[in-house]
């Protein structure tokens, strides 16, 4: 997928933002400063409106084949529900230079941090990953802690690829329509480390929507910011059931894959889990 032109306004992108971080904060998956947001926009720009003030920053990972491309990204040490209430204050907007090494980071006079996100490197790994596999010209990531999610992946037998999605998108209809390639898994890595950066790239490789074992998620989206913070609710209300389930003595039996069959059938989904 990509965004088609006219394309959206940074004013626009900004709302949206906030919106997500908004809306996660309700679901309780953003305590404290947890929790960040970047989207990748593959069309020219110009943020000094919003963001008139410059300066040169090294980025985690060259990015030479994105020269010119900008990148909206949460503050450090910022918390998604506030942005909603002064978006230009809590991000600040990347434009890669040539040779991809450095790139330009524009901010506003209002600006609330001092660095941009610690998981920055994940985040733009993640972006180029997927603007070199399927050519898309917007790309959307946020990482979350949704807590019943969280719990779950500190049991051991949640810890399985197949066993997690069997048992999360089990519980609505909706659940295997939005997540076919189930939800990812990655073990516990230290945050901010190149091996938690590639592990998660390869997992979203495949999935939408991955568990950072023991700490929270990782949703993208081609499409809009509040697709892939959807991702993340609807990942979050299939283990906020899980979870009820387990403390009922596992009474309810969820849908039977029979059942998810004829929905896959009636909605036209590939799958591979049930
Ligand atoms: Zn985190």
């Amino acid at each position: 997928m990509s965004v088609e032109a006219p394309y959206p306004e940074l004013d626009e992108l900004l709302t949206l933002v906030g919106q997500a971080g908004h809306r996660l904060s309700e679901i309780d998956a953003t305590e404290g400063a947890a929790g960040n947001i970047s989207v990748y926009m593959g069309w020219p720009l110009d943020p000094r409106r919003r963001f008139p003030q410059t300066e040169t920053l090294e980025l985690p990972t060259p990015l030479p084949e994105l020269a010119g491309k900008s990148f909206l990204v949460t503050g450090s040490g910022r918390r998604l529900r506030e942005i909603i209430e002064d978006p230009a204050a809590n991000l600040g907007v990347v434009v890669v230079d040539v040779g991809g090494r450095t790139g330009q980071l524009y901010t506003s006079p209002r600006r609330l941090f001092a660095r941009l996100t610690s998981e920055f490197n994940s985040h733009l790994a993640v972006h180029r990953d997927q603007v070199a596999l399927t050519g898309t010209n917007f790309h959307a990531v946020i990482h979350a802690q949704p807590p019943h999610l969280t719990y779950l992946s500190h049991i051991a037998r949640y810890q399985d690829l197949k066993y997690l999605s069997r048992h999360l998108l089990r519980w609505q209809p909706e659940l295997i329509v939005n997540l076919p390639e189930g939800i990812g898994y990655v073990p516990f890595l230290i945050p901010g480390s190149p091996e938690l950066e590639s592990a998660t790239v390869q997992a979203l490789r495949v999935h939408r929507v991955v568990v950072w074992a023991k700490h929270g998620v990782m949703a993208r989206s081609d499409m809009s910011v509040k697709r892939a913070s959807d991702r993340i609710e609807y990942a979050e209300t299939a283990a906020a059931y899980e979870y009820r389930n387990l403390l009922n003595q596992e009474q309810a039996e969820g849908l039977t894959d029979e059942e998810i069959h004829s929905i896959c059938n009636a909605f036209n989904v590939k799958q591979s889990i049930f």
